[in-house]
């Protein structure tokens, strides 16, 4: 029996750009077809710069959920739409360094030396070698003996905040272009580590994975994150949640980001990042997957929340989304 469906035809050599056969309507085809559609809205787009550097820590209490995938990804995405940034590695497992190819062996100095030996941190910041105006403070193995070396610390939990507050200021004395985001990515306990990130930081960026148990421990988060404003950061809160590992074709992670969007209307960014096989790739290569795979779902996702992130810090500023910057801006 002849197919009469038009979503099961295929497309003949005539309207078909692929040739013969190839089916138009097709899950890959969409994607593709879509891919470009979102490559031509963003590439080369310049994002608008925030009045002021916005100090952002990835945090989340459970491991695995996307943090450090976040950090990195967000950082060039943001990169990549024209802002400075610099992210801060201060998990003793150093996967940020890894991923945006910084030396971070034993000996490197980098955060463990920002805290426990008051080392600038201008001293020991790399520049990242794939994307431009992306810098890194790295970690190292030795990090994980600080959560206990810093107990004994004068002013422990602001150790971070002191040494990043110089660093910016440093750079405005000495003429360098201001960074417009810090992103700090942070181990999954909340130990001293993860206070110095929270003291440093004006906002929490918690990705949020679109699967069971994703909302289990985030009332804990917030909790924290209510007796740290209290106590130690008044000006610190949740600007950005951002729904990753998101499986399209589940019924269950739809219900979860349903179940996000619900509680946390003005924070959820409208784009999700889907489950992909790049974005997991792309670290074992040393990069982020805007570098692997610049026009792959995962990478035009990331840029999107970049892109998403910035318009709303510019309606925040009180400026107009679209607002293109001027040439004193870009300097
Ligand atoms: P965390 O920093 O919270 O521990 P990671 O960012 O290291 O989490 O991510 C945990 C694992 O999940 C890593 O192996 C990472 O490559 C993978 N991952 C993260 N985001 C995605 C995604 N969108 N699609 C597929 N794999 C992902
Ligand atoms: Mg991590």
């Amino acid at each position: 029996m002849a197919d009469t469906d038009p979503a099961n035809r295929t497309a003949d050599d005539s309207s078909s750009p692929f040739g013969a056969s190839f089916d138009l309507d097709t899950p890959l085809a969409r994607e593709l077809a879509q891919n470009a559609d979102r490559r031509s809205r963003l590439k080369g787009r310049q994002f608008p710069r925030p009045a002021h550097t916005r100090v952002m820590t990835v945090a989340n209490q459970k491991g695995g959920v996307g943090k450090t995938t976040t950090a990195v990804n967000i950082a060039a995405a943001l990169a990549e739409g024209g802002q400075r940034v610099l992210v801060i590695d201060i998990d003793p497992q150093g996967n940020a360094s890894t991923a945006l190819s910084i030396e971070h062996h034993s000996g490197i100095p980098g955060t463990y030396d920002v805290l426990i030996d008051d080392r600038p941190i201008a001293e020991v910041v790399q520049r990242c070698p794939d994307v431009a105006d992306l810098w890194c403070v790295p970690a190292t193995i030795d990090l994980a003996g600080a959560e206990i070396e810093l107990v004994s610390v004068e002013a422990r939990e602001a150790r971070l905040q002191r040494a990043l507050t110089a660093y910016l200021d440093h750079r405005t004395a000495t003429g360098q272009a201001r960074i417009d985001y810090v992103l700090i990515d942070c181990p999954p306990s909340l130990g001293l580590l993860t206070l110095n990130a929270f003291v440093s930081a004006t906002e929490v960026l918690i990705p949020i994975q679109c699967e069971y148990y994703a909302l289990e421990g985030l009332s804990q988060l917030l909790n924290n994150i209510g007796l740290i404003q209290a106590h130690l950061n008044p000006a610190l809160h949740v600007s950005t949640i951002l729904l990753t590992m998101n499986d399209g074709r589940t019924k269950l992670a739809a219900q979860v980001a349903q179940e996000v969007r619900e509680h946390f209307p003005e924070q959820t960014l409208a784009t999700s990042i889907p489950r992909s096989v790049r974005i997991s790739e792309a670290p074992s290569h040393g990069q982020t997957v805007m570098t692997y795979d610049a026009s792959s779902t995962g990478a035009l996702a990331y840029l999107e929340a970049g892109r998403e992130i910035c318009d709303r810090g510019a309606a925040a500023d009180g400026r107009n989304a679209t607002h293109e910057p001027t040439s004193e801006e870009i300097r």
